[in-house]
């Protein structure tokens, strides 16, 4: 959460510090700033909301200077405002800040003490100050590296000096930061994505680095100041021809790129010459395994959730999930012969890297299934499992949710085969369904004409229900979830047997609730407490799949069908229409799709 970017050149930079922030909005949107150093002067333009507003200040001030950093901000500490917005200055230095300082409070009194005076409420201006202090009696390198020290929490960090017009500064714990190297001037960033319109060659820094940044030149150190040599790399055509095409919105994109990138994701794990699932490098014996806990937070612990059923069907292994924020505070029994499986599209949502290094310190096996490779939890995971869905910009997460389902998926199925607990006839007609996924994706894709008149009811909807058995109960969760994320309508997912023993209650006329009944073991249960909500006033929209059999059930106000395939790939499917109900209910009320308010991508902070 949060974003930060940071120029040195010869060349005036606050243009293209505005234009990286563009592409970092998806991380935070509340506030945002820039500073750049003018002859031995930190010159500063924040303010509440979006970057367009800053850009329209800037153009007030005519911002020059060939150093600067910048921010967007998602709100931790302090109320989003133009005082609280980054970057935060002390009379000597300029500091962009991403993450959380703990033991700020502390701070803050022992700099108050010395005579600082804090203008903001945020917990980052006590680095300003703080280095500010350090410098006095210190050498530049080794006043970061004290400061670094004191810093309590998780930080990316981008700072400026006023009387240093050679270099900048970029560290981080916790938080991600990469760096980008151009002719005569290099750069810094939350992600290659702000700076791919400068460079496709990127370095990132590990966790606990730091690095000195000069025009022509970076160094990087450990946090006790030893040096390193970082490997460079360069970023793939994907990566840099990204962006919303003929689209409004990445969402929309993103939910149209399923077919392609679910069709890439089993073309990286399916050897479809051998029909078999190829996890190469996996590092542990197979059939020593006994359990398998799957770690996620929202839309990722819905993909754990579905894998829980497909793992326990298919496998012998004892299987269980948690809520990483949950799971990190917990008193967990490890046992040795237990896969942890870290589940995060961006690799760095601070909850999930927590429990991964909790793991980690009682020697557990682990395995991250991450969209970013690069990222702190596949660095530190002993297997990685990449979802190759390309970068995903829209806040709520759609194509990387079918990519966390499908390496679960084949992970589940390789595990299975491998422990004989299916035959090999079994293994391989499940690999050939799953070539048949893609395209199905596709005619999914072409049903959401029905869904645009659906959204402008669900739209205006107090509240609503999504229900589901079996697969579908974890796909009702992760519908109610989108709806909520972008739309702001209270729904509430749940497996349809629970309906009775409870929120049945909340069911009254005209309500709108989603049935996930696939033609599955389920369906003639789901049929039966579907007509118990559209017996007391409910307005239901069915999502099933294609069957030659008419539907048993009447009095459904809509109706979705989704292909017929292998049961276990139907959450796939059923998925889809429920990411475009709530894109056009968000539509329908004007609200910005890509970034919902008081979210951010990339959950950096606890
Ligand atoms: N804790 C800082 C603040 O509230 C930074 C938050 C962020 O990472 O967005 O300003």
């Amino acid at each position: 959460m949060c974003g930060i970017i940071g120029i040195i050149s010869s060349k005036e930079v606050s243009s293209r510090i505005v234009n990286s922030l563009k592409k970092l909005e998806y991380r935070g949107y509340d506030s945002a700033g820039i500073a750049t150093l003018v002859e031995g002067n930190i010159n500063e333009v924040k303010c509440e909301g979006r970057v367009d507003a800053l850009e329209k200040d800037i153009s007030k001030f005519n911002l020059k200077g060939d150093i600067g950093i910048g921010h967007v901000r998602w709100a931790t500490h302090g109320k989003p405002s133009k005082i609280n917005a980054h970057p935060h200055s002390s009379e000597q230095v300029s500091v962009v800040h991403n993450g959380i300082i703990e033991n700020s409070t502390i701070l803050k009194k022992l700099l108050e003490k010395k005579g600082y005076v804090f203008k903001s409420q945020t917990d980052t201006e006590v680095i300003a100050h703080l280095v500010t202090d350090y410098l006095k009696k210190n050498s530049l390198k080794d006043t970061i590296i004290k400061v670094l020290k004191k810093l309590h929490g998780s930080f990316a960090l981008g700072i400026i000096f006023k009387d240093k017009n050679d270099l900048m500064i970029g560290a981080r714990r916790g938080s991600p930061l990469a760096v980008g190297y151009g002719p005569n001037e290099n750069y810094l960033g939350s992600d290659s994505y702000a700076l791919k319109s400068m460079t496709n060659k990127i370095s990132y820094l590990d966790d606990g680095e730091f690095c000195i940044i000069k025009r022509d030149q970076i160094e990087f150190f450990q946090s006790n100041g030893i040096k390193v040599n970082k490997k460079v790399m360069n970023l793939s055509k994907e990566e840099l021809n990204y962006d919303k095409g003929d689209y409004k919105y990445f969402m929309e994109k993103e939910i149209d790129e399923q077919p392609s990138t679910i069709k890439d994701c089993i073309n990286e794990y399916v050897d479809k010459y051998n029909n078999q699932i190829n996890i190469y490098n996996f590092p542990w014996n197979i059939s020593s395994l006994k359990a398998i806990v799957l770690i996620g937070c929202g839309t990722a612990y819905h993909s754990c959730l579905v894998a829980k059923y497909w793992l326990e069907q298919n496998t012998n292994l004892d299987v269980s999930i948690d809520i990483a924020s949950e799971f990190r505070y917990r008193k967990v029994r490890f046992k040795k012969d237990s896969l942890y499986v870290f589940v995060s599209q961006s690799g760095e949502t601070a909850d999930t890297y927590a429990a991964l290094e909790l793991c980690k310190k009682n020697k557990m096996k682990t395995c991250a299934v991450v969209n970013v490779v690069e990222s702190s939890i596949a660095r530190d995971a002993d297997l990685v499992l990449p979802i190759y869905c390309g970068q995903e910009i829209g806040v709520a997460s759609t194509k990387a949710f079918l990519g966390q389902m499908l390496v679960l998926y084949m992970l589940s199925l390789k595990i299975s085969y491998d422990q004989k607990e299916i035959t090999k006839k079994t293994y391989h007609s499940k690999i050939k369904n799953l070539l048949l996924l893609s395209n199905s994706a596709k005619k999914t894709l072409k049903l959401d004409h029905k869904l645009l008149k659906i959204g402008k009811v669900f739209a205006q909807a107090k509240g609503c229900m999504f229900l589901g058995r079996g697969y579908s109960f974890p796909i009702a969760l992760e519908g109610a979830l989108k709806l909520k994320e972008l739309a702001y309508v209270h729904a509430e997912g749940y497996p349809a047997g629970e309906m009775k023993h409870g929120p049945l209650a909340l069911i009254e006329e005209g309500m709108p609730v989603v049935v996930i009944a696939p033609r599955d073991e389920h369906y003639l249960k789901t049929m039966s407490n579907m007509q118990e909500v559209i017996a007391r006033g409910a307005k239901v929209l069915l999502i099933t799949n294609k069957n030659k059999d008419e539907i048993i059930s009447e009095n459904i106000w809509e109706q979705i069908e989704v292909d017929k395939l292998n049961d276990e790939l139907i959450p796939f499917l059923t998925t889809i229409p429920l990411q475009k109900l709530a894109f056009y209910s968000a539509l329908e009320k004007g609200y910005d799709i890509d970034k919902p308010r008081n979210l951010a991508k990339s959950v950096t902070v606890e």
